[in-house]
């Protein structure tokens, strides 16, 4: 019996895609899709009628590169498949060769014809096929809900026949929409607002806030951990990490107790977007969730808004805690980000934040403070560190 050469079929939703953003969107994904599986063994990739594919001939681990591949933004569904030429006995062969290998009470074929040119229409092959099945196994035909469904592509020099597509995480192919700087604390919500912004296609670069020496820390690794999480999604991230704890100190010399909280933020934003301007990221992103905490009210996000020049996106604004955590829970930042720490939203944290300031009223406990120095400061302060998934033989770990 001749050898099974496995594939991996990739469907994409072209959906929602302008004409003219498609060529690019399919350049990042081949690109991602090529980096994501690079230390796995030998793929070739190929574009084919509306579908990827990764022809894994010799390959050692066809069903790694389709989880890999399963996140993967852009990515609809992906299946491990086998290609045989495009005549009805090799679709035969392998089709036997599947079905030997499972128990299963009801099917049905599913047969797709990219070119319509192919001698047989498509329910003539679920027809032909379906009788082959059925004189092998005992089972039925069912063809709303069958146990199995076994698909069946047919494309001009190939046909790909597969079980169980999985589906992937849609959005768009990370890199697809620029790059985005996403202010990363320790906690649940901004690992799943950066995600948010990978899932659209942006390039996301992490800025975190730590006040070492004054705390431990722990925040800094917290931040590590969850960046080479996500990593996982991007394939590449920097984590700029900014010395904060100075600039409050400053801040406690001058600023009210309750007005702290939004003069820390505002800082945070000015310095992230310095940071983003250097490198040509157009917005900033945060995990704020309206009405979440005291210092997330309507007024205050208004007030954070005034101190930025570029946009601020909060992908999860409209969010209730519980399906933050959740989705928190399934990408795997959760478990990172409960873990107990000192974030340096903690240090010099008045008991009662301010939740209705006006512009005025900032703009004056502002103006004791030389805001141009302090964030140039954290400017400069900022170290940056390279995360890389799957890690590259020869790594670049420098800027
Ligand atoms: P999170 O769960 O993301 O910490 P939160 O509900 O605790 O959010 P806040 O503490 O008000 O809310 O923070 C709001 C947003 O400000 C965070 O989602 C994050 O984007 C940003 N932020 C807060 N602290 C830091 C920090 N130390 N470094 C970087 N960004 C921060
Ligand atoms: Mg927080």
């Amino acid at each position: 019996m001749s050898r099974l050469r496995p594939a991996v079929i990739v469907h994409y939703h072209e959906v929602g895609l302008k004409r003219g953003n498609r060529p690019l969107f399919l350049r990042h994904l081949a690109r991602n899709l090529t980096r994501t599986t690079s230390d796995l063994g030998p793929v070739r990739l190929r574009q084919l009628s509306g579908r990827i594919l990764l022809d894994l001939d010799d390959h050692p681990a066809p069903e790694k590169v389709r989880d890999r591949i399963l996140r993967v933004f852009g990515v609809a569904s992906a299946a491990l498949a086998y290609r045989v030429p495009s005549t009805l006995e090799a679709m035969k062969a392998v089709v036997g060769r599947l079905v030997e290998r499972r128990t299963f009470a009801s099917f049905r074929i599913s047969a797709r014809r990219a070119f319509k040119t192919y001698p047989l229409t498509s329910v003539e092959l679920n027809r032909q096929l379906g009788a082959f099945v059925l004189e092998k196994v005992a089972a039925r035909v069912d063809l709303k809900e069958p146990e199995l469904e076994i698909h069946v592509e047919v494309m001009p020099s190939e046909t790909f026949v597969y079980v169980d597509p999985m589906t992937g995480p849609g959005g768009l192919p990370v890199g697809a929409s620029g790059t985005v700087v996403a202010l990363l604390s320790g906690g649940i919500d901004s690992p799943v607002a950066a995600w948010r912004m990978m899932k659209r296609g942006c390039r996301v670069v992490f800025v975190h806030f730590h006040s070492v020496p004054y705390l431990p820390a722990t925040s800094q690794a917290k931040a590590r951990a969850l960046v080479e999480r996500l990593t996982e999604w991007q394939y590449e991230s920097r984590l700029l990490q900014v010395p904060f704890g100075e600039i409050q100190r400053e801040v406690v010399l001058t600023v009210p107790p309750p007005a702290r909280v939004i003069v820390y933020r505002r800082l945070m934003v000015r310095i992230a977007e310095a940071l983003a301007r250097e490198r040509a990221a157009l917005a900033l992103a945060t995990g704020e969730s309206l009405g979440q905490v005291a210092s997330q009210t309507l007024q205050n996000i208004a007030r954070i808004d005034e101190a930025a020049g570029m946009p601020i996106l909060r992908p999860l604004i409209g969010m209730d805690k519980l399906e933050i955590t959740g989705e928190a829970q399934r990408l795997g930042t959760f478990e990172i980000s409960i873990e107990p720490d000192a974030d340096c939203c903690t240090l010099f944290v008045p008991a009662h934040p301010a939740t209705r300031m006006s512009e005025d009223e900032v703009c004056a406990v502002e103006a004791r403070l030389d805001v141009p120095r302090l964030v140039a400061q954290g400017r400069a302060g900022a170290v940056a560190e390279t995360f890389e998934f799957p890690a590259r033989a020869h790594a670049a770990l420098t800027e």
